[in-house]
């Protein structure tokens, strides 16, 4: 083979491997969803899907191609409001982009009318009806279970079972436990990655430029297949650990590692997208180190205290959605007022006041010249004066 022929073999070979690893950095964030990213590890920060790249329901995140992976945690919102008469499909919060999935659709059952729960995917199933989509089907899960247990307790139960499953949203010491003990499972298969990641794209392309391709293609996928199943065994024993009812995503990924090698470098990813996907986005600000998202943590409990305007109209239906805003809101404040998220004033009026402004929006904190008007970027939320 002469040179020429080399450089072009070679050079498509490790084209399709990079082309297959950066397929891998690329994930899907819904419009209910946050996602924190870190370069370091060392500082974390919230990254928005550009919005030329998604859709009306969510958008594609480009994760930093440089490994190690695992550098993402995801928080979903609740597509469902729980309080101890019924469960809505309707959660008010909204985040940034204000928007909701339409199967948001505002159906309310009481629990007196519900015989089943179930999860099919990420699908919510309740008297054997899909009753609304989740962003994971360890959220279904959950839900489901929960929903299950709180149709079968009696009404006098129900309160404290409705306001634990908001308290666990908001369980700061869990998420932070959770995050310390992951680590030790982790760490391990982002290091194995790197070694991968270094010996395809960095020790193969020299060892090929000084040797020629042919002679060593044999010896090189060997250790290349290696690797990625020893990373794959790795990532088994940890996602059983983390994961446990997710056997089907275990299985399906475990698959595609040991298949297509570029895909294990990115096994991390997996391991800690979700891993505190039940926590409030508030909850991740406050446990991800560094993370200065003070201004986004203030917005969402200002959300909470003055969430938009909606169309559900049906009275159990807007209760309980309330009763679950509320106690959402009442958790969040309590911490506030014990030195967690931010400081007190902070939720106050704007202390800067800008020339000629008489009110301001106690939701987005945009200042006004009028008063006695709705905020025009937050639909429902009236203004307050100076
Ligand atoms: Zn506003």
């Amino acid at each position: 083979m002469n040179f020429l022929d080399f450089i072009g073999e070679g050079q498509t070979l490790l084209l399709i491997l990079i082309l297959l690893y950066l397929s891998e950095c690329l994930i899907w964030v819904k419009r209910e969803s946050v996602a924190f990213v870190s370069a370091s590890g060392r500082r974390w920060r919230l990254a928005v899907p550009p919005s030329w790249m998604g859709n009306a329901n969510g958008g594609i995140l480009f994760l930093n191609p440089l490994p190690p992976a695992g550098r993402v945690f995801l928080s979903h919102l609740s597509p469902v409001s729980i309080s101890p008469s019924g469960i809505c499909a309707f959660n008010i919060q909204t985040l940034s982009s204000e928007a909701r999935s339409p199967y948001q659709s505002g159906e309310f059952l009481p629990f007196s009318k519900i015989k089943g729960s179930g999860a099919d995917g990420a699908y919510l199933v309740l008297n054997n009806e899909k009753f609304t989509k989740c962003a994971t089907s360890k959220q279904a899960h959950a839900l489901a279970k929960l929903i299950g247990a709180m149709a079968k307790a009696s009404t006098s139960k129900r309160e404290g079972m409705a306001r634990t499953w908001v308290v666990k949203q908001f369980a700061v010491d869990d998420a932070r436990a959770l995050l310390k003990e992951s680590e030790s499972l982790i760490k391990p298969i982002q290091q194995m990655g790197v070694v991968l990641f270094l010996f395809l794209f960095v020790f193969i392309p020299s060892l090929a430029f000084v040797f020629g391709l042919s002679s060593l293609s044999i010896p090189v996928a060997a250790v290349m297949v290696a690797l990625a199943v020893e990373i794959a065994i790795m990532f088994y024993r940890a996602h059983k650990k983390l994961y446990p009812a997710e056997s089907s995503e275990r299985l399906e990924s475990v698959v595609k590692m040991i298949l297509c090698p570029p895909v294990s470098m990115r096994a991390a990813d997996i391991l800690t997208r979700n891993l505190l996907a039940q926590y409030s986005p508030i909850v991740l600000a406050s446990v991800l180190p560094g993370s200065g998202e003070q201004q986004f943590v203030r917005s969402v409990i200002l959300d909470l205290k003055h969430p938009l305007k909606h169309e559900v109209s049906e009275e159990a239906a807007q209760q309980t959605i309330s009763w679950t805003v509320n106690e959402q809101l009442n958790v969040c404040l309590d911490q506030v007022k014990k030195g967690r998220y931010l400081k007190p004033e902070e939720l106050l009026a704007p202390t800067q006041r800008e020339e000629n402004s008489i009110s301001y929006c106690p939701r987005c904190r945009c200042q006004f010249v009028v008063s006695e008007v709705e905020c025009p970027d937050c639909p429902g939320v009236a203004l307050v004066d100076f």
